[in-house]
């Protein structure tokens, strides 16, 4: 129960984060490192591969010191979900944290 609710805080993060600047799997490892999150790479790039199929983010690879890199972006769908999901966001931290 933890881990998927662990896994949708982080795929809010993720569409969070790909909407403010593309994002790539090592710099999201850092980003939910810093909020806790201990996840390894087998979890992260199969979640970011399905966010993908969901059409929530686009990727385009790149080369970086001779390795391909993902670089992954919200498309309008993503964009689209953020909003719905910020307003569900804010919904349940009016009731869960000031208890409203
Ligand atoms: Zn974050």
């Amino acid at each position: 129960m933890m881990r998927e609710i662990d896994l949708a805080f982080i795929k809010l993060h993720i569409l969070y984060h790909a909407a403010t600047d593309e994002v790539y799997g090592v710099g999201l490892m850092e980003e939910l490192g810093r909020h806790g999150y201990r996840l390894s790479f087998g979890t992260l790039y199969p979640t970011l591969a399905k966010m993908v199929r969901m059409g929530l983010l686009s990727f385009e690879t790149r080369i970086v010191n001779h390795k391909q890199r993902k670089y992954y972006r919200i498309t309008p769908v993503g964009l689209k979900e953020l909003e719905k999901v910020r307003a569900k966001i804010k919904e349940l931290y009016e009731e869960v944290i000031e208890d409203k």
